[in-house]
């Protein structure tokens, strides 16, 4: 691990104290500290009046118990999280997670990259993320509809249009949202569209919000090919995980001349020489719901159970399943194949050694999640400003603001990592671009 400046060690000691055992929450910390040392030797108030400190620091942390019954009667129990973290700059805004793997420490984690990334959008949202252990995998549509309705009926009282705005994230997709704001409607007898987004079209739902993490993550690649006078034409690119943001990446970089030969799920993943067949993939992901391997039957293709998926040669790599699956081997796997730029889709899916390898080597570009897959959440602010004012843009218009926002998030790290003396690290610029946006507002509103 890159070592902390002096004056951020016991900042950080102080965090993993008093957050015991929340080992992904550490690590996202410590990853933004990481980048701190120029910032607190320009502006040591940061420290001294505690922003730093309070930032680690949740405003609010809810736990609530989901009881629910399955379709054979049994009564399930299940935990549900919403950690608002920061609201310094809008109302807290961040995705829900269903996953078995879901507890404090992840949610946190994901929280806290989220302050940084919603300050890089320059939109007015604060930080938060939520998320139960329920496992939707293998539930019927009415099961996985009595879970959401149960876990609403105690999120309600939290949440609002101008207080905290969930979203969807692993294991929630419009048709989690949509059983979720069913139930607020319900029970608050308002019709709020802004309380949730990741919506439907048609009831309040933003065109290109489905794709926008996808997209918004290739438009971010697409500007780091730019800056060497480079494109996507004719390069192998490799995307891990075959859910959201990996289906709409892919779909991206072949609109942009790329061609992906490889994608993923928990439990395998399979190579296609001839370039993804992503009708094929859309309908065993999204319509199925089944195994990514069944592609590999249909088409005939190799499917490699377990494995890593960083084991097939690629130009660029898109990581965009989930935290920490890619790791110190990986990562030199990728560049001794000549991988030349890491991108992440998903929410610190590399590991502290795996990143090191990267940004140690001279030729490999890497950028980080809180910046590459900012376009979710830009989108899902762009849908609670229709909802605001009652309107629905094209696909087009929406789409090109997206595109916009990735090429300003892209500059932005870049300029901000050559002021701050880190002259093309996306890492730094993007965590320090976010911070003193959130720091700045934070110091103007008083001790908050
Ligand atoms: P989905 O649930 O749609 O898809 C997740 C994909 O990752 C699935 O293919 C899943 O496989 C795979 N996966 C999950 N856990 C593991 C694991 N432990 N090992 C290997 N593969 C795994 O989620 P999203 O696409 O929405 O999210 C993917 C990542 O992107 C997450 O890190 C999320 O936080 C991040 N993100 C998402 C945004 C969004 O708008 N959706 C916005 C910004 C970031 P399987 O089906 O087998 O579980």
């Amino acid at each position: 691990m890159t070592v902390l400046d002096d004056r951020l060690v016991s900042v950080y000691d102080d965090v993993v104290a008093r957050n015991p055992g929340e080992v992904e929450f550490h690590q996202a910390v410590r990853e933004v500290f990481e980048s701190l040392a120029p910032v607190v030797a320009k502006r040591p108030e940061y420290l001294d009046s505690a922003i730093i400190q309070r930032l680690c620091e949740p405003e609010r942390q809810i736990i609530f118990r989901v009881p629910w019954t399955d379709d054979a009667g049994q009564v399930q129990l299940n935990r549900g999280f919403r950690v608002e973290f920061n609201s310094a700059l809008g109302p807290y805004k961040g995705g829900l997670r269903f996953h078995p793997s879901v507890y404090l420490g992840i949610v946190k984690f994901l929280g806290f990259e989220q302050i940084f990334k919603n300050a890089l959008t320059g939109l007015p949202i604060g930080g938060g993320k939520g998320g139960s252990d329920f496992d939707p995998k293998g539930r019927s549509d009415a099961e996985v509809m009595r879970f959401c309705q149960s876990f609403m009926t105690e999120l309600y009282r939290h949440i609002g249009e101008y207080t905290d705005v969930p979203a969807g994230d692993i294991g929630v997709g419009g048709r989690e949202i949509g059983f979720m704001f069913g139930q607020y409607k319900r029970i608050t007898n308002r019709y709020e569209s802004g309380v949730l987004t990741g919506k439907g079209i048609g009831w309040g739902g933003s065109l290109v919000r489905t794709e926008a993490t996808g997209y918004g993550t290739v438009y971010f690649v697409e500007e780091m090919l730019k800056a060497s006078d480079d494109s996507f034409e004719g390069k192998r690119v490799v995307v891990s995980g075959s859910g959201n943001v990996a289906i709409y990446a892919v779909e991206k970089v072949h609109q942009l001349g790329g061609k992906v030969v490889a994608m993923s799920d928990s439990a395998g993943y399979i190579v296609d020489e001839n370039g993804i067949d992503l009708d094929l993939i859309k309908d065993i992901k999204e319509v199925r719901r089944a195994r990514i391997s069944d592609y590999a039957a249909e088409r005939g293709v190799a499917y490699v159970e377990g494995g890593s998926i960083w084991d097939v040669a690629c130009d660029i790599a898109l990581p965009c399943a989930t935290q920490n699956e890619l790791d110190e081997t990986a990562a030199r796997t990728l560049v001794s194949n000549g991988c030349i730029i890491v991108a992440e889709g998903a929410n610190m899916p590399s590991t502290p050694e795996a990143i090191r390898v990267f940004t140690e080597h001279p030729v490999l570009r890497f950028a980080p999640g809180k910046a590459v897959n900012a376009g979710g959440v830009a989108t899902s602010a762009l849908e609670m400003q229709q909802n605001a004012s009652r309107d629905s843009w094209s696909f087009e218009y929406t789409d090109r603001r997206l595109a916009v926002i990735m090429r300003d998030i892209h500059d932005s790290c870049l300029k901000t990592a050559d002021e701050y003396g880190a002259p093309g690290s996306y890492t730094s610029g993007a965590n320090i671009a976010g911070f003193i946006r959130v720091a700045n507002a934070m110091q103007a509103m008083g001790v908050i």
